[in-house]
Parts: structure tokens; sequence; C-alpha cells
């Protein structure tokens, strides 16, 4: 029988060696973050920092990324005014970052050419990765193809199930699909499946991590591969206003890889609102993905942040009607971001994003992805609350083609 909450044995406690408060360790985020792998794993961790360490201070390395990221993925990505949306929700002018005008139709893209362009220069010959919505398995794929490396990607027997055009995508792209079956059989069990691989094949194996998760200097490095999104932004939109900054940014939290990326520049200023949007599955009071909202402080692939689990310390299986969303963790640095208070946590339910997605697709002619119709559906109170004249941004991280399926289910049940 499940203790109470008051006698339960909790992860470690916030100053239990994982997290130092007030110490600048590279790799923690206040008391999140670090490295906590299997011993076989460090070395391979520590040739991983030095490489990325090297490769951060490189020209050529960024040359490279950024000659890829605009003749093949289509950066800068524009940054559109929504004025019927605008005029629809009666307060501050809306924004979109597009990036579901990226190659691939998401955000994804930037990390998995800046970490195979990475892999390169470590010589690794074959490419692992993880998947939960198969948008990271495409981007990766398409990234390896691009380079003619080996790819191997870990999928979970639902999702597979959810996203079988995905999965037709990355064999299209020759990568090799492999399903994980245990468990939830969804991303987290994707995520085991891909440690274990790289533990058996530490040599020659680069794993790249398709979000802002995992151990360092995983969630920095994926942070500053996405900062583009943010940096991008921010001159976007003082040429179009000529005003330094927005008002408020908004973008959904799976890992948090779109939400760092639009934020790493921004962290500083504190007149710019950062809001994050959770997954509230069928409501938190039943099954969800909230896990800044609901979560605790616990070890979790590789890292101290957020987790959803039960009263025994078990990791729960989260729920969200978009498969990015499905992950029962979240990036260190959003967990030391919400824990501080500097970026504001809100949710939205299935049903929200379904009526984000039809929202944003009436007013704009933009369908967005299922994970991007989260941060959509938190727009009309923040619009209302930062009234007219304000400048609110949100990061429309994807679009809706890989959602349909769902989409029209959903709206089909809807209509009877
Ligand atoms: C994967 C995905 C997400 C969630 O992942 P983050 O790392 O939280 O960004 C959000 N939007 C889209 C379109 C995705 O494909």
């Amino acid at each position: 029988m499940a203790l109470p909450a008051t006698l339960r044995t909790q992860n470690p406690d916030p100053k239990d060696g994982a997290g130092q408060p007030g110490t600048e360790k590279p790799g923690r985020f206040g008391d999140f973050g670090g490295a906590f792998v299997p011993e076989i794993l460090h070395p391979v961790l520590e040739d991983l920092k030095a490489a990325w360490a090297e490769a951060q201070t490189d020209d050529a390395y960024w040359a490279e990324y950024r000659r890829l990221l605009k003749d093949y993925v289509g950066r800068p990505t524009p940054l559109t005014r929504l004025d019927r949306l605008t005029e629809r929700l009666g307060g501050a002018t809306v924004w979109a970052k597009r990036e579901d005008l990226c190659h691939t139709g998401a955000h994804k893209i930037n990390n998995a050419v800046g970490q195979v362009l990475l892999a390169r220069r470590m010589g690794k010959a074959r490419i692992i990765a993880e998947t939960g919505a198969g948008q990271h398995g495409v981007a990766t794929a398409t990234a390896c193809a691009l380079f003619g490396v080996e790819c191997v990607v870990y999928m979970g027997a639902e999702d597979v199930e959810r996203q079988h055009l995905n999965v037709q995508r990355m064999r299209l792209l020759g990568a090799t699909v492999r399903t994980a079956t245990s468990g939830s059989r969804t991303l987290k069990d994707a995520t085991n499946e891909a440690f274990r691989d790289w533990v058996s094949n530490p040599e020659d194996t680069y794993y790249i991590i398709g979000s802002a998760i995992g151990p360092h200097p995983y969630p920095a490095m994926v942070r500053e591969l996405h900062r583009v999104i943010g940096d991008e932004t921010r001159r976007q939109l003082a040429d179009a206003t000529s005003r330094e900054t927005p008002d408020a940014v908004v973008a959904c939290v799976g890992g948090g890889s779109n939400a760092i990326g639009i934020w790493a520049p921004f962290l500083e200023d504190e007149g710019v609102r950062l809001i994050g949007v959770e997954a509230a599955g069928e409501g938190l009071g039943g099954r969800h993905a909230a896990t800044l909202s609901r979560g605790e402080p616990a070890v979790f692939h590789g890292t101290r942040t957020m987790l959803l689990q039960d009263a025994d310390g078990q990791v729960e299986i989260a729920h969200s009607v978009s498969a990015g969303l499905d992950y029962p963790g979240v990036g260190p640095q959003h967990a030391h971001l919400a824990a501080t208070g500097r970026v504001e946590v809100r949710t939205a339910t299935d049903r929200e994003a379904m009526a984000g997605v039809q929202l944003l697709s009436e007013t704009e002619g933009i369908i967005p992805a299922l994970e991007t119709a989260h941060a959509v559906a938190a727009l009309p109170a923040l619009a209302e609350e930062l009234g007219e004249g304000a400048d609110l941004v949100f990061n429309c991280s994807g679009r809706g083609d890989k959602d349909m399926a769902t989409i029209s289910e959903w709206l089909d049940r809807d209509a009877d």
C-alpha cells in the first residue's frame, strides 16, 4: 500500500549531492541537472563534453551549421504578425515564430543538424536517436541522409502506431526504426532502449537526444542549437516594431527544446514574461503530462529534474493527445526556471489543444501541430491579460500535417 505523501521516501533532497544551490557548476541549473549515468558512459560523456566545448569555439563549426540552417532548413523562419487572431482575441498583438516552416515541419531539425555535424567531427560512424511523435526521428534521419551516416531510431510501439507516416518517412530516409515494446510503449521506453544501445556501443555510436533533456552536456547543447529561434525572433521583432523586446513569449513544453530555444536570448530581460504550457491531457485530476506543475524532483534519464511519479516513486505514465508532449520528465533548466519563478507554467488539456488547432487554422490559415496547439490554447487569456498595444510572441513549433488523423478523429467524435 502507498504511504501518505508526507511519510514517503522522497527522491534525493535538493541539497543532497545532486544540486548545490549557489554554486555555478557546469551542467547544473540550481538544484537540477548534472549527469547521472552508468559508469561505462562516463568516458563517452567526457568525450562529448570536450568535443562540444571545442566545436563551440570553432568558427568553422558554426559557419557550417549556419550554412545548413540557411540553405537546407530554410532559415530564418518568418515572424508572422497574426492580425485576424489578434482581432479575434481583442488584446495584445500576437506574433508567431514560424518553426512550422522549417524543413521537415518543426524546430527539431535545428538540433539534429547541429549534432550530426558534431558526430562527424568526433568520427562517429553510427547515429542513434529516440523519438516520440516521430518528429525527432524524422529530423535525425533527415540529417543522417544528408551526410550519408547510418541511423537507428528507437520508437515506442504505441507511437509507431499513432505516427505511422513518420515511421514510413524515417524508413524512406534510410533509417532503421526499432520498436520499443516495454512499459508504456512510448517515448520514455524508446529513450531507455536508446540508452541501452549506447551503453553497448559507446565507441562508434553518437546518441542524438531530441530535446533539452538527458545528462550534461545535452540540455545546454540542445539549447544552444535552438537559440537561433530566439535570436531571430528578437531581431525580427525589433525590425518590425522598433521595440527591443516583446512583452511575453509563449511556448509549449514537452522536453522543453523549442521553449528554451526561443527563450534563451530573453532570460536576462526581466520585462519579458516567459510562459510555458504543459499538456494537461484529460485534466490534472486524470492522466496528463504536466511535469512542472505536478511532478517532483527526481533523477530520470541521466539528469536531476522534475518527474511524474506515483506514490512509490515509480515513473508515472504520461498522457497527452500529442505524442511530442507525452513525456513524464522535462529539461532540467526548465525545472530550475519554473522553481525560481522566471518562467510561468500553465497547462492546456487535450480538448483545449484541439480548440487551439481550430482557432489558429480558422483565423490564420496555419494548421499547427498538436504540441504547438497547447501554446495556442494559452493565447486568448494572455492576450487579454497583456492588453492592447502589448506584443505577445508564441513559438509555432511545428505544423499539423502529421497529426491530421488524430485531429480528424476528434472532430468527427465532437460532431456526433
Ligand atoms: C517534439 C515537439 C515538441 C515538444 O518538444 P520540445 O522539446 O518541448 O520542444 C513541440 N512541438 C513540436 C512541433 C514537436 O515536434
